[in-house]
């Protein structure tokens, strides 16, 4: 009791809980898409993300920012960035959970699978210095085209220890790699970068060049080495870039600033330059585009796990919240309006979940026609739909908190945090529309129509909408939608995709919700809006976190 008045009906926070035990929707699809696996390591891993120490090294990754220290006191370069030392227990936590490199040395199955369940609850606790640990599992794939460098690189990348050194790979426990694409003059359209690469012989890693020019943006500049587009004789080519060279001197990449941005604070991204910098070509000389892809598809992945991530985060937070706040003589989740929005909030958050792992799972199995397919199919519709609704999901589960959930309150306020980092999913690893089209160069594959049918099949019958939708859309691929309908074509393959998976993994509150909401057009134009038939209770039970 102050002095004035008494603090009352304010919430406690959500802490100390376990990210995994609580999350049915993780646990359901994770069951679906892999029944055997074994999961007391994510049992473990989401215990120790709930916990308080954990979240406070969060808070003190975001608020205490990474900064450029370009130059030492006597006015040498040194190109490095300085951070809290709360973001280097976030990596070493994210390292030894394998996140980054370990699944492509892992002898046991689904690797990728159970890999990426962690990261989408590592993404609840601190999603931005996830970049650089996504960076590092995606480039396997890009990297192994060069097989004398991953032969050196791979026993680094795939080792749980991490060492935040600047210095020789080889003399490091373990690395990180990033990639530069992104020019001033073009990012999405790559074929307009300028930086070239001079031929400067041969050595143990293959044909070498010097090279010179920039990338506009260039996240984890701390990285031991990139991935990054250039422009040699044959055009534009893939090239790895260490930071260190095998003689243990600086390569010249030059840090010229830290970008300031809305959110994603704990991570640096960076504007460099290359001063006749050494690299080495990954893959064929002049095919950069396609082999730097390779990677492109894992972080692209990673985007729709980090934001499904982040809507479970949004959804715990606003349930713990309402479950505790009272108005107008109730708990707020015992409001009607607020049941309607808290349950249209977790159905949407269990979709995301199933179509993300879904995606996953088809990394585990490169071997299968089928897996293949869908992994080109839904990677492109899983970037663009989740991250697409994942900015109007964190709008509205933050008003469940009300003002509570603007306040920033040095770091403090987790919900202003998830809002201010939803939107960078959507634009990098190619911003929305570059998905969308993407998704009509996947379907230009004879068999994409009927892969996408047989991943519908399991579900027809179970309801009239689905079955309406799923019927028409393999004639619509066929077809060819043109580029003005792209983006309304990835949202209809997202929504059937969803609802066959949720027809398999969910209870049936659950997958009709969804259906009536989603397909049938029992619904508005904002969270809330569920028709009255729905067993709100039942949708609310099941995401409650604890
Ligand atoms: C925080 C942050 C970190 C980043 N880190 C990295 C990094 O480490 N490495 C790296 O290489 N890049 C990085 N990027 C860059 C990012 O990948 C690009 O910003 C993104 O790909 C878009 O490119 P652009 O900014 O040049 O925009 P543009 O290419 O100019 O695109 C602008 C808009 O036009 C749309 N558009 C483009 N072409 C078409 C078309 N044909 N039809 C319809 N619409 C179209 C796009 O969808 C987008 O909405 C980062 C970006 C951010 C914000």
């Amino acid at each position: 009791m102050s002095a004035t008045h008494e603090v009352f009906n304010q919430v406690e926070p959500l802490v100390d809980y376990n990210l995994f035990a609580g999350n049915q929707a993780l646990g359901a699809a994770l069951k679906f898409n892999a029944p055997a696996l074994d999961t007391a390591h994510l049992h473990a891993l989401g215990a120790k993300l709930g916990s308080a120490d954990m979240q406070t090294h969060a808070r003190l990754a975001n608020v205490f920012t990474p900064q450029l220290k370009s130059h030492d006191r006597f006015g040498h370069r040194i190109d490095q960035v300085e951070f809290h030392p709360s973001y280097h227990a976030l990596m070493t936590a994210a390292t030894a959970a394998g996140l980054h490199g370990t699944p492509w040395g892992s002898p046991h199955p689904s690797p990728h699978l159970s890999r990426a369940a962690g990261f989408m609850f590592f993404t609840e606790l601190e999603p931005s210095m996830l970049c650089p640990i996504s960076m590092s599992y995606a480039v396997t794939p890009a990297l192994r085209d060069n097989p004398a460098i991953y032969a050196d690189w791979a026993p680094q990348l795939t080792s749980r220890a991490y060492d935040p050194a600047l210095k020789l790979w080889k003399d490091k426990a373990g690395v990180t790699m990033g990639m530069g694409m992104t020019e001033k003059q073009g990012g999405s359209d790559v074929r307009a970068n300028t930086t070239q690469a001079v031929p400067t012989g041969s050595d143990h890693w293959g044909q070498r060049f010097s090279v010179t020019g920039h990338k506009w943006f260039f996240s984890a500049p701390m990285c031991d080495a990139f991935l990054i587009l250039a422009q040699t004789p044959s055009g534009l080519s893939c090239l790895f870039l260490p930071r260190v060279l095998p003689d243990g001197t600086l390569n010249p990449l030059f840090i010229q600033r830290l970008k300031d941005k809305l959110g994603n604070k704990a991570n640096a991204s960076s504007e460099v330059e290359f001063a006749g910098a050494t690299a080495w070509l990954v893959g064929e000389e002049g095919r950069g585009v396609p082999q730097i892809l390779a990677m492109g598809t894992m972080t692209r992945l990673d985007c729709a796990l980090g934001t499904s991530g982040l809507m479970r985060q949004a959804l715990s937070i606003a349930l713990n919240h309402t479950s505790q706040r009272m108005a107008f003589g109730k708990k707020l989740i015992d409001q009607p309006l607020m049941k309607n929005v808290l349950a249209d909030l977790a159905l949407e958050s269990e979709a995301s979940t199933a179509l993300a792992l879904r995606l996953a799972r088809s990394f585990d199995r490169p071997e299968d026609e089928h897996e293949r397919a869908m992994q080109r199919l839904l990677t492109p519709v899983a970037k663009f739909w989740i991250c697409k609704r994942g900015s109007h999901f964190a709008e509205e589960a933050m008003e469940c908190l009300g003002g509570n959930g603007y306040v920033e309150e040095g770091g403090e306020g987790i919900m202003a945090r998830i809002y201010r980092e939803m939107p960078v999913n959507s634009i990098w690893e190619g911003a929305g529309n570059i998905m969308a089209l993407d998704l009509l160069r996947a379907l230009r594959k004879a068999d994409a129509a009927a892969a996408l049918a047989q991943e519908l099949a399991p579900a027809r019958g179970m309801h009239a909408a689905l079955d309406h939708l799923a019927e028409s859309l393999p004639t619509r691929v066929e077809q060819m939608a043109t580029e003005m309908e792209a983006r309304r074509l990835a949202q209809d393959v997202a929504l059937a995709v969803q609802a066959a998976l949720l027809a398999q993994t969910a209870p049936p509150a659950v997958f009709g919700a969804f259906c009536d909401s989603r397909l049938a057009g029992h619904w508005g134009h904002s969270f809330g809006s569920l028709g009255a038939g729905v067993d709100f209770d039942a949708i609310i039970q099941r995401a409650q976190p604890r």
